[in-house]
């Protein structure tokens, strides 16, 4: 019986060990916010830089020095494409990740039209 016992638990320290391993933990979550049909915030004085863009290309800078500083990550979108923000949150929690960092910016709302 204890021989059994002293197998099982080498069984699960084992699985432990390989699942920690097989883990996709991450350091950062790097969502730019928005994208595909949901364009962000738009400045009436500069309609063709809509959020969606500014965000993407930001997050791109971002992701440029976790990887200098040896960081992983993951980005919610690499291009101008819908993400459901439930998407965005689980996939972050299902990659273990340290930090859930949501790229966006603030609006002029005398100049504003909201389009989310
Ligand atoms: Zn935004």
């Amino acid at each position: 019986m204890r021989q059994k016992i002293r197998i099982f638990v080498y069984v699960i320290s084992i699985f432990l060990l390989l699942s920690k391993n097989c883990l996709s933990q991450i350091d950062v979550y790097v969502d730019p916010g928005h994208g595909g049909s949901a364009s962000g915030t738009v400045n009436s004085n500069y309609p063709d830089a809509l959020e969606k863009f500014i965000n993407l290309a930001i997050a791109e800078k971002f992701v440029d020095s976790l990887e200098y500083f040896g960081d992983t990550y993951v980005m919610s979108r690499d291009i101008d494409a819908f993400v459901f923000n439930t998407d965005r949150a689980y996939e972050a929690i299902d990659l273990d990740a340290q930090a859930f960092i949501s790229i966006h910016h603030n609006v002029d709302w005398l100049h504003v039209n909201k389009n989310i």
